[in-house]
């Protein structure tokens, strides 16, 4: 990509300072005016910006918020999960990865022995969800601070999607 040079005036730095200072007082002063005139009942339309004091205050979802997966479960807590592959193979991000095994119960043909969703390269499009012809997974955690310290720490084995 081709960078254009800085002009004398952009060098010294002190005009972008206050552009970028002119810039930031005319939304607090424009928000402040709306606050100020909506508390002294002047303006019910115009609504001034809200602050979420994030991470004490959290904004609400809306319920169809796509957040961190979960294997849904059957009555005896095994996962309702048939290994039927259909979402790692929707899945654009190729980062489901499943192990499938034979069930013990002959109604069930397979279950998941691996079920590995790797969060790191999600891209939390719901394909897999869409996919799911038994409803077995879902993105209705409402955990979306998803973090680790190494990319491996990223990677969520069954059991943490069973949680
Ligand atoms: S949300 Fe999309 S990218 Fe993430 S695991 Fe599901 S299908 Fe793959
Ligand atoms: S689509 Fe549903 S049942 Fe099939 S492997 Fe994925 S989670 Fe399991």
């Amino acid at each position: 990509m081709n960078q254009r040079d800085l002009t004398f005036r952009e060098r010294l730095y002190l005009f972008e300072v206050f552009k970028g200072l002119w810039l930031t007082s005319g939304h607090f002063f424009s928000n402040m005016r709306k606050h100020l005139a909506r508390q002294l009942g002047f303006n019910r339309i115009e609504k001034g910006a809200v602050t979420f004091q994030y991470p004490e205050e959290r904004r609400p979802f809306s319920p169809r918020y796509r957040s961190r997966h979960r294997l849904t479960q059957r009555a005896d807590g095994s996962p309702r999960c048939v290994a039927c592959m259909m979402c790692e193979t929707a899945c654009p991000a190729r980062c489901i990865y499943i192990v499938a095994g034979e069930h013990p119960d002959p109604h069930i043909e397979k279950y998941p022995i691996r079920f590995d969703i790797d969060l790191g390269v999600c891209v939390f499009c719901g394909f897999c969800v869409e996919a799911c012809p038994e409803d077995a997974i879902r993105m209705d955690t409402g955990i979306v601070e998803i973090a680790a310290y190494s990319r491996k720490e990223m990677i969520y084995h069954i059991e943490d999607l069973l949680q």
